[in-house]
């Protein structure tokens, strides 16, 4: 044990690598973080083009009860906005275009009563699902036998009211009804407190964003952390009384090992002696949402003039939700430019992102314009990224449990193996799949190894 370098490697230098780094360097442990992108931040990036001051790529929302995130804005000073919701919203369901205020769209009376009542339920259900071990509830071996498509389809009854449904919890899933475990559908319900709360803006998860995008808030907190940039982890080999690290670019050893990696990426590194058989096979069993977030830029919110909030709920598709997404209002005027953004997620986006980028580009825009007129292809800017196509996220917003997987696997999720940890967003119990349950995910590892670690345990 003498020529152990280090008391921990982090693999990630996403949110929860980054906390987890931060909890470890004030318990005085001496970590080094490997990222294999030339970025931290992970699944949050900012980009700086040249037309807007900041484009969110990636994640940019906060909302109440993300207790987690909404302390790190404070203690850094970071200023927020709220997302703006000021005007008529746009429903386009079953081939019609209708405005409406507020969170209840125009439907015929029968379907908002069926899509009220599912909502209901689902949150009803989900209550009884505990966070850390959603395999213990006591419907849990019933409720991941089947896919959540199959409960929908036997309590949502109408057409509109379904079509609705699947365009907007499409966009907290970023997957198909079809290929999620029920059980894992209400466990994040329950993570994030309840549908509404996934769902909505005001006082909702989508409620504000950070003047200046969310990546630079990840840059904030890698401060005086020790970062390898560009360092992808390939092996990890624990020998009973350290591990040793390797990477493109060389070699550690470590009494502990942090991973905080989405599942997919974990079952890339290799592991010896090989992870316990039920951790392998779940890192395995748990695939990737996809997602592709269009932002297109324009000299003005000129939807705004026509009493739109910019917000839009359509079963259309590729793109099925979409946003206001405008920097904040100068001093004494509106906004520098105005900004829209749309999500194209699951099976659109696993299609959209088959074209190059001008194709993705001329159906984005085509697709907005068939929400707010010809004058949403006037812009003076666009970006996208398409997080599936992405080697470091292989998905996007994180990974959801098919049938079957909680109950069987669930177990292992946390578990460490030997003197390897998880942390990831994956792992969290509250926000699951958001940025705050990154930070407290990465805050629990740490808390194994600070309270797990011997040289802890005797000072
Ligand atoms: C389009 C989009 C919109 C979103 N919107 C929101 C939102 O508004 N609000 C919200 O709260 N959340 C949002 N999310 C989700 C949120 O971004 C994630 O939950 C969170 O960032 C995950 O953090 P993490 O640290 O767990 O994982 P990651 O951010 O994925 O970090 C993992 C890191 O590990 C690195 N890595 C992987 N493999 C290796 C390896 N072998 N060696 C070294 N490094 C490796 C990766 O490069 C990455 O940097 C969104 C996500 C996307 C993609």
């Amino acid at each position: 044990m003498s020529d152990v370098e280090l008391d921990v490697v982090v693999v990630g230098a996403g949110f929860a690598g980054l906390s987890a780094a931060r909890a470890l360097g004030r318990g005085g442990k001496k970590t080094i973080v490997l990222e294999a992108r030339d970025r931290v931040g992970g699944r949050v990036y900012t980009t700086k083009p040249a037309e807007v001051p900041w484009v969110d790529l990636g994640g940019q929302w906060v909302g109440p009860t993300q207790d987690k995130i909404l302390a790190l804005l404070r203690e850094q000073g970071a200023r927020t906005f709220k997302t703006w919701t000021t005007g008529q919203n746009l429903l386009l369901v079953s081939g019609k275009k209708s405005r409406y205020r507020g969170t209840i769209p125009r439907l015929p009376i029968v379907s908002l009563l069926n899509v009220g009542y599912a909502q209901f339920l689902l949150d009803r259900l989900a209550k009884t699902v505990p966070l850390d071990a959603p395999w213990k509830a006591a419907r849990a071996k019933e409720w991941d036998a089947r896919t959540f498509d199959d409960w929908l389809r036997v309590h949502v009854r109408t057409d509109t009211a379904r079509h609705l449904l699947d365009a907007a919890l499409e966009t907290v899933f970023a997957a198909p009804a079809r290929e999620m475990s029920l059980l894992h559908v209400l466990f994040y319900i329950h993570s994030g407190k309840n549908l509404g709360m996934l769902l909505g803006t005001d006082g909702a998860a989508q409620a504000e964003r950070v003047q200046g995008g969310m990546q630079p808030v990840a840059e904030k907190l890698a401060e005086g952390i020790d970062v390898r940039l560009s360092s992808p982890v390939r092996r990890i080999e624990d020998e009973g009384d350290h591990c040793r690290v390797s990477f493109d670019g060389g070699e550690l050893t470590t009494r502990h090992v942090i991973v905080a990696a989405p599942p997919k990426l974990v079952s890339e590194i290799e592991f010896s002696p090989l992870l316990p058989e039920a951790r392998r096979r779940l890192v395995t069993k748990m695939p990737m949402g996809a997602v592709i977030k269009h932002t297109a830029i324009y000299d003005r919110p000129f939807w705004r003039d026509d009493g739109l909030s910019g917000m839009v709920v359509s079963d259309e598709g590729p793109i099925h939700v979409a946003f206001d997404n405008s920097p904040p209002n100068v001093a004494g005027g509106g906004p520098p430019c105005g900004m829209l953004m749309g999500f194209c997620e699951s099976d659109a986006a696993r299609a959209m992102g088959k074209l190059d980028a001008d194709g993705r580009k001329k159906a984005a825009l085509s697709n907005l314009a068939r929400f707010y007129g010809p004058r949403a292809h006037d812009v003076i800017g666009y970006h996208d990224h398409v997080w599936e196509n992405d080697p470091w996220s292989g998905g996007c917003y994180g990974a959801f449990m098919p049938p079957g997987i909680w109950t069987e696997l669930g177990p292992s999720l946390r578990k460490p193996c030997g003197r390897v940890h998880w942390a990831g967003t994956e792992t969290a119990t509250v926000w699951s799949g958001y940025i705050d349950g990154a930070l407290s995910s990465g805050e629990r590892a740490a808390a194994e190894v600070l309270v797990g670690c011997p040289s802890i345990v005797t000072r």
